[in-house]
C-alpha cells in the first residue's frame, strides 16, 4: 500500500528550522505496511532552512505570507505544490498523511491570518487545501489527530478498505466480484453507515439492468463515501449483537451470558473491542462459520497495529 506522507514526519530534516517532525507511529508502525511517498512543497520553492511562512486572508484568495520579508510567495509555493501533485498522481495512492497546522500541509489546521495579524481562524494549508480538491474521497488525515486511538483506527480502516476496493477494480472484476466484495465488507460498512450500505446493497443487485462499469463506479463512490464515515459504539454495539446471532443454536446459556456481559463491558468502555470480537472470533472457527470468517469487520487490518485494543479506540 502506497500512502503520501509529508516528509518532515518521515524524519527528513525538512523543515524551515532543519529540523523534522518523525512520527514514530507512522515511521515505526505503520511502514511495515505501507510505503511512502515524501512530499515537501516547502522545501521544493525556498530549499532548508528557510524563513517561515503564514497564510493570510487576501481580498480574492488566501496568500502565503514570508515572516521575515512580509513578500508575497503564493504563486512560488502553489507552483510547487502542483509539481508535487503531480508526483503523487503517478503513484496508486492508498491515502495522505498531512503534517498538522503547517500553512502547506495542515488540514484546517493551519492559522489564518487578517492583514492586521489577527487570527481569523484555521484553513488547510495550499498543498492541502489542493489534495483535497484532486482527491475527495481518498483517506487523508494529519498525524496529529492519529493520537486519537479513535480516529486512528477508523482512518487504519479506511486505508485498507480503501486498498481493498482498489485492487478489486484492476482485478478486470464481474457482477459475481462485486457481490462478494459487498458481502464480506456487509458488517465493517454497517459498522459505518447502515444507509449507506443498504444503498450500496441496491447497487449490487442492479435493478435497472445498468452496465457493469456503471455499476462498479457508482458502488466505487458509495463504498468510498462510506468507508470515510467514523464508527461509534452504539454501531459496533449493533454489528456485535448481529454477530453473536450466528451463534443462537450453538451457544450455551452461559456462553451467551458470557458474550453478552462483553459487549455490555465494550459499550460501557471498561474493555476494549478486541475482546468481545477475539471471542466472536474464537465461536466462528470452533462452529466453522465461514460467512463470518470471511468478515472484513474482524479483520480489517493487520492484527499487529493492535488498534482495537485501546478502550479509547471506541467513542
Ligand atoms: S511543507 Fe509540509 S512536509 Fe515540508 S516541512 Fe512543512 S509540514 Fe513538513
Amino acid at each position: 500500500m502506497k500512502i503520501a506522507v509529508s516528509a518532515c514526519l518521515l524524519g527528513e530534516s525538512i523543515r524551515f528550522d532543519g529540523g523534522h517532525k518523525r512520527d514514530r507511529f507512522i515511521t515505526d508502525e505503520l511502514s511495515e505496511f505501507a510505503e511512502f511517498v515524501p512530499f515537501c512543497p516547502e522545501h521544493l520553492a525556498f530549499g532548508t532552512p528557510r524563513p517561515s511562512v503564514h497564510l493570510v486572508k487576501g481580498s480574492e484568495s488566501i496568500r502565503v505570507i514570508s515572516n521575515k520579508s512580509e513578500k508575497d510567495l503564493t504563486d512560488a509555493l502553489e507552483q510547487t505544490s502542483l509539481y508535487e501533485l503531480t508526483k503523487l498522481e503517478a503513484q496508486p495512492l492508498c491515502g495522505i498523511i498531512f503534517k498538522s497546522k503547517s500553512p502547506s500541509c495542515g488540514m484546517k489546521s493551519a492559522k489564518l491570518y487578517l492583514d492586521n495579524g489577527m487570527v481569523e481562524g484555521k484553513e488547510d494549508g495550499i498543498f492541502a487545501r489542493i489534495c483535497r480538491e484532486r482527491y475527495p474521497l481518498l483517506p487523508m488525515e494529519e498525524e496529529g489527530r492519529l493520537e486519537d486511538a479513535w480516529l486512528r483506527e477508523n482512518f487504519v480502516m479506511q486505508l485498507f478498505a480503501y486498498e481493498a476496493i482498489e485492487k478489486l477494480k484492476t482485478s478486470s472484476p464481474n457482477i459475481g466480484d462485486l457481490v462478494r466484495f459487498h458481502t464480506i465488507n456487509k458488517f465493517m460498512l454497517q459498522s459505518k453507515d447502515e444507509r449507506l450500505y443498504r444503498e450500496l446493497g441496491n447497487i449490487v443487485a442492479n435493478r435497472d439492468n445498468l452496465a457493469f462499469e456503471t455499476l462498479f463506479g457508482m458502488y466505487e463512490l458509495g463504498f468510498k463515501t462510506a468507508i470515510a464515515r467514523k464508527s461509534s459504539i452504539k454501531k459496533t454495539r449493533n454489528v456485535l449483537e448481529h454477530l453473536v446471532g450466528f451463534f443462537k443454536n450453538d451457544l450455551t446459556k452461559n456462553e451467551k451470558e458470557i458474550l453478552h456481559t462483553q459487549i455490555n463491558d465494550y459499550t460501557d468502555k471498561i474493555i476494549p473491542l478486541i475482546v468481545p470480537l477475539s471471542t466472536i472470533h474464537l465461536y466462528a472457527k470452533k462452529y466453522n462459520t465461514e460467512y463470518l470468517l470471511e468478515q472484513t469487520f474482524l479483520s480489517p487490518y493487520p492484527k499487529t497495529l493492535a488498534l482495537r485494543s485501546h478502550i479509547s479506540s471506541g467513542k
